[in-house]
């Protein structure tokens, strides 16, 4: 026989389940400007040079890649034309992975310069353009104001600290954050993958290549860095080092003859 108490507990469950099915989602509040093609256009070259379809799908990975993640200054006022280019350098590196979601970030910081490992933006020690947090603060990506617009606007920049941030978080996708994307890579090409890595940064340090010099810190930093300068300057990079290029094209899926 049901009782009162638990035709009770019946209906309280209904409601819980009502609440949290139609519990209203936060959503982003940034929509893209009516000029974000033309900023597009003038500043991301890796845009530019997509055909008509592919830039259509552009627009649609940063509309989503909004709706996901938050874009906050810190002391600094993020424009429009920020905001582009966080959402361009978020993109860029996975933009021919389908279905590719940062899943684990929430937000974007932007202090206005440089910021010292404590984010301190005050202080000797403000060196650091560019962060993915740890502990706490994993959800979150630091990135300087200055540094983001001075990579995308210099011509021929092989640098791209925004880019670089995206890519350890592709790199920590795994759950590891070592240098080797395995989510992305297939297993048998990892021994190759290493053995690449660790004989470039030998080259690095001996002053033999045009790659910065920050790559020799270890393979974690070596990988954001070459994807830097593969994902700024492709076809240079391709002729260069063509064998991490073919690497490269195979983990981030880019399509043959595409940029070089
Ligand atoms: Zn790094």
């Amino acid at each position: 026989m049901i009782t009162v108490l638990q035709i009770l507990v019946v209906l309280l469950f209904i409601v819980i389940l009502i609440v949290v099915v139609f519990k209203p989602r936060k959503n982003a509040s940034y929509h893209l400007p009516d000029h974000y093609k033309d900023l597009l256009q003038d500043y991301v070259n890796f845009y530019t040079s997509l055909n008509e379809e592919d830039q259509k799908h552009f627009h649609q990975r940063l509309e989503k890649f909004y709706a996901a993640v938050k874009i906050t200054g810190v002391n600094a006022e993020v424009e429009d034309l920020d905001r582009v280019l966080i959402g361009a350098a978020a993109i860029i590196p996975v933009f021919y992975i389908k279905d590719w979601e940062y899943v684990h970030l929430k937000e974007v910081l932007v202090y206005p310069g440089n910021f010292n490992v404590d984010f301190d933006q005050a202080g000797n020690n403000r060196s650091v353009l560019g962060m993915v947090g740890t502990g706490a603060l994993q959800n979150v990506m630091i990135l300087s104001k200055w540094e983001l617009r001075q990579n995308f606007i210099s011509p021929g920049s092989t640098r791209n600290t925004a880019i670089h941030e995206f890519a350890h978080l592709v790199d920590k996708m795994d759950g590891t954050f070592d240098g080797v994307p395995e989510i992305l890579l297939t297993r048998k090409y990892i021994p190759q993958w290493n053995f690449l890595m660790t004989d470039l940064i030998e080259k690095i340090a001996r002053g033999e290549t045009d790659i910065d010099l920050y790559a020799t810190t270890n393979q974690v930093e070596c990988f954001a860095v070459i994807c830097e300068y593969y994902f700024m300057q492709q076809q240079q990079f391709n002729i260069q080092y063509p064998e991490i290029g073919r690497m490269l094209q195979q983990v981030f899926r880019v399509p043959a003859n595409d940029h070089n």
